[in-house]
């Protein structure tokens, strides 16, 4: 089956019900969104007028730029859109409890900010060297009269990732949405180039940390849960520069499908989203070369990256009531590749 022609109707689809969804229920949301008309856009409705989306977001070429990892989205030039201005929710999360890794910028961001405007509390796990995104990211979050928790620390650690966990419990009262989304990309040119400690960090953040996040939430986890894993398009089209990357990628896949099955019968399901290319920090700070990321985005269908505003949907799809008989799949938005 053609993932690829699948999945670009069905998340038109989606963005159709969010558009629908966004004019039904703007004057109601506007009222329980009160407290974050600061942030909201000044167009009444963002979403429902068509737009090309060739032409909705920066295309490349893109100024050179580098940062060292984990790289801050606050020092990208263009800033990545998370939906700052422009996400509204229409309560299909109110009341859920979140926890993402990577929650301070990229996708993960965009999906906090998605999450709080759907009415759910949000803990976001982040580096401490990232505590400037991250700061941003709470006090969107608060603005949408939601609960904020901020979990700084290394997830390579198994008891930091314990620790975590039990804390957004504790902080948040419970949890109802796992994504583990956070990830170390370093882009080289050969296998010799790639040092056993980078091959070592690469598996910890991708495949080591997701398992023990997730074996440590689970206990947690009541029926109508949701676990999301950010995996990629590179578990299906591995680029030659990101050959233990796009490794851990490919587990994060098979975790999608192995766990649904074993938690199907908690009533808990388990989905992964596979990205293409998406103009966020890791980008800059190593996941492509610099001379590439000028192009970055250029070879999609649409001749763009993404924003990662432009996955948040899918995460909130997944996590919500409204995908109850979708399990162990993987969803990509990719801009038109990646899938087998
Ligand atoms: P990003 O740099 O904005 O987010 C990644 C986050 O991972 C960082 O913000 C950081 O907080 C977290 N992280 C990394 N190492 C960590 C560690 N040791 N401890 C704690 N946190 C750590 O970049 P992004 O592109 O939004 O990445 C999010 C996810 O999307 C990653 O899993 C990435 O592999 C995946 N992805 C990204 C793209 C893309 O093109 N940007 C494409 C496919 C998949
Ligand atoms: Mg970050």
């Amino acid at each position: 089956m053609d993932q690829t022609n699948d999945s670009a109707p069905s998340r038109r689809q989606m963005m159709g019900g969010v558009t629908a969804g966004a004019a039904m229920a703007v004057a109601s949301n506007a009222l329980a969104q009160g407290t974050t008309q600061g942030a909201q856009p000044t167009s009444p409705l963002p979403l429902a007028v068509p737009r090309d989306p060739r032409d909705e977001y920066p295309r490349p070429p893109f100024a050179r730029q580098t940062q060292a990892a984990p790289g801050l989205a606050g020092q990208m030039n263009p800033r990545p859109d998370h939906g700052e201005t422009s996400y509204r929710g229409t309560g299909r999360l109110a009341g859920r409890k979140a926890l993402i890794t990577g929650g301070d910028s990229g996708i993960g961001r965009a999906a906090a900010i998605a999450y709080a405007r759907e009415g759910a509390d949000v803990a976001i796990g982040y580096l401490p060297q990232e505590q400037s995104d991250a700061d941003e990211v709470l006090e969107i979050i608060r603005q949408a009269g939601r609960k904020a928790v901020a979990l700084p620390g290394d997830i390579r650690d198994e008891a930091f990732c314990n620790q975590m966990v039990e804390t957004a419990v504790r902080e948040m009262g419970g949890l109802d949405i796992l994504v583990n989304n956070a990830g170390k990309q370093q882009a080289q040119k050969s296998i010799t180039d790639i040092t056993t400690e980078q091959f070592d960090a690469t598996f910890k953040t991708n495949v080591y940390a997701p398992f023990w996040i997730t074996r440590a939430a689970v206990p947690h986890l009541k029926p109508g849960a949701a676990i999301i894993i950010t995996a990629s398009e590179q578990a299906y089209d591995p680029s030659a520069i990101l050959f233990d990357y796009a490794q851990t990628k490919a587990c994060g896949v098979s975790f999608a499908k192995s766990l649904s099955k074993q938690l199907a019968e908690k009533g808990i399901r388990v989905n992964a989203v596979a990205p293409g290319p998406y103009w966020t920090a890791l980008q800059p700070s190593g996941g492509a070369l610099p001379e590439a990321l000028e192009q970055f985005g250029a070879k999609t269908s649409l001749g763009r990256p993404g924003q990662p505003v432009e996955i948040a949907p899918v995460y909130v799809l997944l996590a919500s009531q409204e995908s109850s008989f979708t399990t162990g799949q993987v969803f990509g938005a990719s801009g038109g590749g990646g899938f087998p």
